[in-house]
C-alpha cells in the first residue's frame, strides 16, 4: 500500500484535521506570546489569542471552501464551518457584531454561487443565531457547561444540516452520518481545548503572581524593572519623553511600632489603592508599582515635566486626604515624593532612577511631606 492509497474513513481525517488546526493555533499562540513577553512590552493576551485564533480558523475554512465552491459538493465542509463557529464564538469568545457575521455569511454565499437560493439564506440567518447563542453560553458561568455546550451544538447542528440536506437533496443517511461526525468532533474539540486552556491558565497565574504584589494588588518590582527597561529603550530610540514619580511613606516604621504590623499592612493597601485610583482618573493607562516595602513608583511614558506635575500632585493629595480606620483608631500618613524626566545624560535606566531617588531623598531631608522636582 502506498501513501496515495492510504484509505482512512473521513471521520479519522476530520479528527486529525480539526486537532491539527487547534494545535497549529496553540503553537503559534505560545510562540507569539513568548516573543511579546520577552520584549517586555505590556500586552493583552486575550487580544493576541483572538486575532491569531480567528485568522487560523477563517483562513483554513475559506481555503477549504475554495476547493469545492460553486459545485454540487459545496456542502462538503459544512461541519468545518460549524466547528469554526464554535471555536471562535465559544472557545475564543470573540464578540463579533451580528451584522458582521451576516456580512461574512453573504460573502460566503457569493463565493459559493448560491446567493439566490432561499435555503442558503435560511442557513445563513440560523448561523448568525448559532453564533449569538454559542457566545452567550461561553461568557456565562452556568452550571453543567458541557451539557449546555453540546445541547446548543446539537440543536443548531440538526437545524442547519436540515437546510443543507434539502438544498442539496442529500439522502437522510448522509444527514445522520454528517451529524454524527459533527458531534464527535465538537466533543473532541471541547476536551482538547479544555486541556490546552488549563495549561494556559496555569501559565497566566504564574505570570500574575510573578508580576503582582500580593498585599497591595498593584504591580511589583519585577514588573517595574521590565517596564523601565522597555520604556527607557523606547524613549531613547524614538526620542520621546519619559517621566518617573517615586514616593515613600513618611515615618512608616512608627505606624508599625505604634499600631502593629497588621495596621502597617492596612496602610500600605489603602495608600496603594487610593493612589492607583487617583492617577487612573488622570489617565487609565498609568500604572503604579510597589518597588519596595513602602516605596512606590509611577512611570509616565510620553510625559514631560509639565504633564507630570499634576500626576505627582494627585498621588500626594490622595494620601494627604486619606483617613484609614483601624480598630478604634484613624490612621493618617503622608508621603515624600521625587520627580524627574529622562535627559540626555542618562545612559541607562539606573542613571535616571538615581536622580529621581536623589529628589525623593531631598524631600525627606528637607522635612518630608513634600514633592521635589528636578
Ligand atoms: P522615612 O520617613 O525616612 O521613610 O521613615 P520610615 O520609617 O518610613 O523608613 P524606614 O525605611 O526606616 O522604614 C520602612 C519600614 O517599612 C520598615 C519595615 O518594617 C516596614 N515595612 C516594609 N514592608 C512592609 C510591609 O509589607 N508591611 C509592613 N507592615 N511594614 C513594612
Ligand atoms: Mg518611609
Ligand atoms: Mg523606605
Amino acid at each position: 500500500m502506498s501513501w496515495s492509497m492510504w484509505l482512512v474513513p473521513p471521520i479519522i481525517t476530520s479528527i486529525f484535521f480539526v486537532l491539527g488546526i487547534i494545535t497549529l493555533y496553540w503553537s503559534i499562540f505560545t510562540w507569539v506570546t513568548a516573543k511579546v513577553e520577552s520584549s517586555s512590552k505590556p500586552y493583552n493576551v486575550k487580544r493576541v489569542q483572538v486575532i491569531l485564533g480567528t485568522s487560523c480558523a477563517v483562513i483554513s475554512v475559506f481555503a477549504l471552501q475554495l476547493i469545492v465552491r460553486d459545485s454540487h459538493l459545496s456542502w462538503t465542509f459544512t461541519n468545518f464551518q460549524l466547528l469554526l463557529l464554535i471555536f471562535v464564538a465559544y472557545f475564543l469568545q470573540l464578540k463579533i457584531p451580528n451584522w458582521l457575521i451576516l456580512l461574512a455569511g453573504i460573502g460566503f454565499m457569493l463565493m459559493n454561487g448560491n446567493i439566490s437560493a432561499i435555503l442558503s439564506w435560511g442557513y445563513t440567518l440560523l448561523f448568525v443565531l448559532f453564533y449569538m447563542f454559542s457566545y452567550q453560553q461561553s461568557t456565562h458561568l452556568w452550571r453543567a457547561p458541557y451539557t449546555r455546550y453540546i445541547t446548543v451544538a446539537t440543536c443548531f447542528g440538526l437545524a442547519l444540516w436540515l437546510f443543507v440536506k434539502f438544498r442539496f437533496h442529500l439522502p437522510w443517511t448522509t444527514y445522520w452520518i454528517e451529524m454524527g461526525d459533527y458531534l464527535v468532533l465538537a466533543s473532541l474539540m471541547y476536551g482538547y481545548f479544555k486541556i490546552q486552556d488549563k495549561d494556559r491558565r496555569i501559565k497566566d497565574r504564574l505570570f500574575q503572581s510573578a508580576n503582582w504584589d500580593a498585599l497591595t494588588h498593584v504591580q511589583n518590582y519585577a514588573a517595574y524593572d521590565r517596564a523601565i527597561g522597555y520604556h527607557f529603550r523606547e524613549s531613547v530610540m524614538h526620542n520621546k519623553d519619559l517621566a518617573m514619580v517615586m514616593f515613600d511613606i513618611d515615618h512608616f516604621k512608627r505606624v508599625n511600632d505604634t499600631y502593629g504590623h497588621l495596621a502597617g499592612d492596612e496602610v500600605l493597601k489603602r495608600v496603594a489603592s487610593e493612589v492607583a485610583n487617583a492617577i487612573k482618573a488622570i489617565n487609565p493607562e498609568i500604572i503604579l508599582y510597589r518597588t519596595g516595602g513602602e516605596e512606590f513608583n509611577i512611570l509616565l511614558p510620553g510625559y514631560d515635566i509639565n504633564r507630570t506635575r499634576p500626576v505627582a500632585e494627585a498621588a500626594f493629595d490622595a494620601v494627604k486626604n486619606l483617613k484609614i480606620p483601624y480598630n478604634e483608631e484613624t490612621l493618617q500618613v503622608t508621603i515624600s515624593v521625587g520627580v524627574s524626566v529622562l535627559n540626555e545624560g542618562d545612559h541607562n535606566p539606573l542613571d535616571f532612577y538615581k536622580r529621581v531617588d536623589a529628589n525623593l531623598y531631598h524631600s525627606k531631608q528637607t522635612g518630608r511631606h513634600r514633592i521635589t522636582i528636578g
